[in-house]
Formats: structure tokens, sequence, C-alpha cells
């Protein structure tokens, strides 16, 4: 499965959900891509998107509870109230969360198992920082965190990893060609003989992505700061 992923972060307005996901909506309905795309807006938008989507656009969270719920967790959105809000996916560990968050790998995993418990999709975010890089550890952190971060009980099917490099999120950096085969290789290798679709993130514009989407082991991409311009997004999805 290809997938094309739009995480809005914390941006985004009801006029948004309007110009983007019915935009989209309307170039899908329109053309034949070879990917599934998908939207991840803020919560509050979630249900106008889930209602603006067309059947061929996918609409996603930028996180769940680890909890089950329902109950006494304020400010948490469990993964069955996003399945029921219509959400295929959930994005969890973001390096965002994990940096700003503190998430740990066993929360993310945690917070994948209730993803997955619920029939949504996990896309669990991976990385290494410039730091573990440039000390050669890049491949090694990342191997970690798949290890430790993906729930029990996947399928090729029910599962999403995300290589997004922290040093390329936002930066206008992007890693090389051959950087980016080397660690889904790597990725691969930790999933042993079940492969989950292995998205690249970091930095992705409609000018790199078909460079970056044929690169090797790359099932599909995660964007940020281009997924909230329709073009853009646009430009990426078709590159796929
Ligand atoms: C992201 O935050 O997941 C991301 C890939 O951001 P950007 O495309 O803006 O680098």
């Amino acid at each position: 499965m290809r997938l094309v992923a739009g995480n809005w972060k914390m941006n985004g307005s009801p006029a948004a959900v309007t110009d983007l996901v019915a935009g989209l909506t309307q170039r899908l309905r329109a053309a034949e891509v070879g990917c599934t795309a998908a939207v991840c807006p803020p919560a509050h938008l979630l249900a106008a998107a889930v209602a603006a989507a067309g059947a061929g656009l996918a609409v996603g969270s930028q996180d769940c509870s680890d909890e089950a719920g329902p109950g006494a967790f304020t400010g948490e959105i469990s993964a069955f109230m996003l399945a029921e809000t219509g959400c295929r996916y959930a994005i969890v560990g973001h390096s965002e969360r994990r940096q700003r968050h503190g998430e740990s790998n066993t929360l993310v995993r945690a917070k994948a198992s209730r993803a997955l418990a619920a029939g949504l999709v996990p896309i669990v975010c991976v990385g290494e920082t410039l730091k573990q890089r440039e000390a050669g550890d890049a491949a090694a952190v990342v191997s970690e965190q798949v290890q430790e971060s993906l729930p029990e009980g996947w399928s090729t099917d029910t599962l999403v990893i995300a290589y997004e490099p922290v040093w390329a999120i936002g930066t206008g950096l992007t890693a090389t060609a051959a950087d980016i085969a080397e660690m889904h290789s790597a990725i691969g290798a930790v999933m042993g003989s079940r492969r989950a679709a292995i998205l690249y993130g970091g930095s992705v514009k409609p000018g790199n992505a078909a460079e970056i989407l044929g690169t090797e082991g790359v099932n599909g991409a995660l964007i940020g700061g281009a997924s909230l311009k329709l073009d853009d997004f646009w430009g990426i999805v078709t590159a796929a």
C-alpha cells in the first residue's frame, strides 16, 4: 500500500477544511492516483474533514490516548472515539510529541496498540536527531525505536511506519536518497518477514517528491508544511 498523508499539525480552520479537503476530494474524483491520500487535521476539525472527504480521501488523527477509556482522562481522545468519528489512521510518536511531551517508545507502543484495537491504522513515527546521525547512531536509534514502539499483533495492512529524521522536519533539509534507502532497509530488517509500509517524512515538496518516492523501500510520504497547500500536496500525491 502506498500512502501520502498530510499532517496539518496545529494549523487549519473550518475554511481550510473546505479548501483543502473538499479540493482534494474533487481532484481525486477527477484523476486516478496510485496511492491512498490522507489528511490529518487537528482534532476539532476531524468530523468536518470526514464529512467533506469523499471515498478517495482518508482522514487520520495526529495522536490518540494510550488509555482505552471512556473515563477521567482530561484532554485525551481515545482511539475508539477517533474511529467513531470516521478516522482511518492515527499518527503516533511524532517527533514533536516525543520531544515536546517526552513521549517514550513505551508510551508510543501503548498508543499504537489502542489505535490497532480500535480498528485504526497507526502511523508510528521514528527518526534520529542530527546529533545522533553525526555520531553514526542513526540506524541503531531508529531500529530501537521501531523495536520498542510497534504494537503487538500488527500485520502488513494494519500498520504504517514513518521514518522522519528529526533534523529534516520543517527545515527544508532532506536526507539523501542513499540515506533514506539505508534507513528504510534497517527498519525493514527489524520487521523481519512481515512488512508494513514505510513512509519517508521531512521537507517533502512537489519538487523533490518524485525522487524521494522513487527511492528503494519508500512506500509513501508523511507531509507537514506542504500538506497545507492544495497544489503542493496534490503535486506530491500525483508524484506517488
Ligand atoms: C512532519 O512534521 O511530519 C513533516 C514531515 O513536516 P515537514 O514536511 O514540514 O518537514
